[in-house]
């Protein structure tokens, strides 16, 4: 951190703060929170605590979903004056299930300038530890809290070839995981709670599994799911040989097996070389 105070140019800051490690800020968001002329914040009292940890004197604002809309266009007018704000959430990276969407759309939609300051957001840090596959992932945020909605959005997500990050709590944590049990079958799953503070935890398991440990003794604390993507099952001759057939009408045997690779999940070299064996044969 150096010591001449950050010039701040007018506009949004969109700023990350940490998810439980008060120690989990950058530089770059201490000096622009002491810079700003403006910290609009969903719960005063929450932000006021990490202020008083950093020794920022920044006035506060709150902006939360019962005054978001009736507060908006007021901040969007201060921006367009010249204001700078830093606009942070009571925890983790704004946006993310929290507030600051409409606020960021209307600011850039207005002109005004809009920067990142990326930090902790419990979905990366849970991905980071927990071991699933990280190479593709879905957050799904909140599954809904009634019980048709949540397997409603449970089975569209159910095929995706991905990791699926959902954020949840303690007491419906175990109601989750059942339903998640009956919906995407007997996947691999994490139970990652309280990251980075002192009690954090990862429980890996089968899903039905992992709601039967939990049956008893409902969580405390914060708590990201993650399921495993589905199994990929091997793709049989006969599946390859019918679709190779039908795509080499149309394509080059190139085209085909990439094709193959995509949609069939077929490894890709052997699908070109049987696409080659066909095209011969034919
Ligand atoms: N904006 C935050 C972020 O970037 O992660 C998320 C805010 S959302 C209102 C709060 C939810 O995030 C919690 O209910 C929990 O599911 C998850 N979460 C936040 N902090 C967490 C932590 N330290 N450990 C586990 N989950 C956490």
């Amino acid at each position: 951190m150096t010591n001449t105070p950050l010039h701040l140019e007018p506009g949004l800051y969109v700023t990350a703060t940490p998810i439980g490690n008060l120690g989990d800020i950058t530089y770059r968001a201490v000096e622009t929170l002491k810079a700003a002329d403006l910290i609009i914040c969903e719960d005063t009292r929450q932000t006021a605590k990490l202020c008083a940890a950093y020794g920022i004197k920044t006035p506060l604002k709150a902006y939360h979903e019962h005054n978001a809309a009736r507060t908006r266009p007021g901040i969007i007018k201060k921006l367009q004056d010249g204001t700078s704000m830093c606009l942070v959430s009571d925890a983790g990276t704004p946006l993310i299930s929290d507030p600051g969407y409409k606020l960021v759309r209307e600011a850039r939609d207005a002109g005004v300038a809009v920067t990142p300051l990326p930090g902790a957001s419990a979905v990366i840090t849970a991905l980071c530890a927990a071991g699933a596959p990280s190479d593709h992932f879905l957050f799904a945020g909140f599954a809904p809290s009634r019980a048709g909605a949540r397997d409603k959005a449970f089975a569209a997500v159910a095929e995706v070839a991905a990791t699926l990050v959902f954020y949840e709590t303690g007491p419906r944590l175990c109601a989750c995981l059942e339903a998640m049990a009956a919906a995407f079958g007997e996947r691999r799953a994490v139970v990652a709670r309280e990251l980075t503070k002192l009690h954090e935890e990862f429980r890996e398991g089968q899903l039905s599994e992992l709601a039967a440990s939990y049956k008893d003794a409902p969580p405390k604390g914060e708590i990201v799911v993650l399921v495993f993507p589905p199994e990929t099952k091997p793709v049989t001759m006969e599946a390859l040989d019918y679709f190779l057939k039908d795509a080499l009408e149309t394509m080059s045997v190139k085209d085909a097996a990439a094709q193959a690779a995509s949609i069939l999940g077929a490894p890709r070299k052997s699908a070109y070389a049987r696409a080659l064996k066909l095209k011969a044969g034919s």
